[in-house]
């Protein structure tokens, strides 16, 4: 038997017709689980008898586990971490995060993260492995079924890097982002990366309305490579060239992440280097001051820059064409802001 979540429409379309049954049934079968939330097959009433058993026999809806919960009011706005249990016992975390009529749930896509990053909570628990499209999509039904409120936008900025993942991330991003199932608008999905180049290549961003945010923070290879082994194989100057090559149109321009560290990247010629390397036709830069945690082993060496040198930075970057914006990262006192999400075990 198999948790019928991990399928695409294209998979259970063959298993449809593989036993005798209308291809139609997959969708059928997808509406009943994604748009009205009901896992019981028997009760799926305009899906022919035979079917449902059969599916009663091969298939069953089985969601993660929530383990913990933390809530952190925020001015008109809150974030919840939720601490999630898969099947196998695997931890993955995932942060709700609403503002106004915005509900933007960031998931994880996998058990801990290979890339790295040196100021990243999630690099210090190493690889355990991927998470399959169903356990992806499966953060979200959790997270509406535990709030009774529907999640409006998506990032994939959680534990992991999506594009080490990227069969199953694209997976779930079809049934994520299909109207029929559970129609999150393309543009309102968000896939980070930490600038996986051999991935990126292949990426017609205009086949898609997804946006892409690569994480930058850096404006030379050396600070980049310290901050991010990846660097290494995949310099910044190669994405630079990478991302100057695309032709984004103005709605899925690229946005480049840029964490701010006091005395590491946060200096004037930074900022000129920056607009040396992109052509403010092609990104957006989204500068994050550094969520400085006092606990964390991994963040307690550096420290966030001060106001002012944050906008000059900003300014530098404003006046040379760029759209600049400065976010401060919301879910800061429950570790649950960017590179700061950990499962506190990998196994309960
Ligand atoms: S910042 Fe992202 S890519 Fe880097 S180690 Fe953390 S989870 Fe992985």
């Amino acid at each position: 038997m198999k948790n019928i979540l991990n399928l695409s429409k294209k998979e259970l379309e063959e298993y449809c017709t593989a036993n005798g049954f209308k291809k139609y049934g997959a969708e059928q079968i997808m509406r009943w689980i994604y748009q009205s939330r009901i896992f019981d097959f028997s009760v799926m009433s305009d899906i022919s008898k035979d079917l449902r058993r059969k599916l009663d026999e091969d298939f069953y809806v089985k969601l993660p586990e929530i383990i913990d919960v933390k809530y952190e009011k925020d001015g008109d706005g809150y974030s919840k971490k939720y601490l999630i249990k898969f099947e196998n016992g695997d931890i993955a975390e995932s942060v709700s995060i609403a503002h106004k009529n915005r509900k933007t749930l960031c998931v994880s896509s996998q058990v801990g993260c290979r890339m790295g990053c040196v100021y990243c909570e999630t690099a210090g628990m190493g690889f355990s492995r991927n998470l399959t499209s169903g356990e992806i999509i499966s953060q979200l039904l959790t997270v509406e079924n535990d709030n009774s409120d529907k999640i409006t936008n998506m990032v994939f900025m959680g534990m992991g890097e999506p594009l080490d993942n990227i069969a199953e991330v694209e997976k779930a991003l079809e049934i994520l982002s299909n109207d029929k199932f559970i129609g999150i608008a393309q543009r309102k999905i968000t896939v980070s990366t930490c600038g996986l180049i051999n991935v990126l290549e292949n990426f017609d961003i205009n086949a898609y309305k997804y946006k892409l945010a690569i994480s930058l923070n850096a404006a030379d290879s050396e600070t980049r490579s310290f901050l991010m082994p990846v660097n290494k194989k995949f310099p910044l100057e190669k994405i630079a060239d990478m991302v100057n090559l695309k032709k984004p149109s103005l709605h899925n321009k690229i946005t480049l992440e840029y964490v701010l560290i006091k005395d590491l990247n946060d200096r004037i010629e930074d900022a000129k280097r920056l607009i040396k390397l992109f052509s403010p036709s092609k990104v957006k830069i989204n500068l994050i001051p550094l969520n400085k945690d006092e606990n964390s082993v991994y963040l307690k060496n550096f420290e966030r820059p001060d106001d002012f040198t944050i906008d000059k930075f900003k300014t530098k970057l404003s006046n040379a064409g760029f759209i600049v914006t400065v976010r401060f990262s919301k879910g800061g006192s429950i570790n649950g802001g960017c590179g700061q999400l950990k499962a506190q075990m990998l196994k309960y």
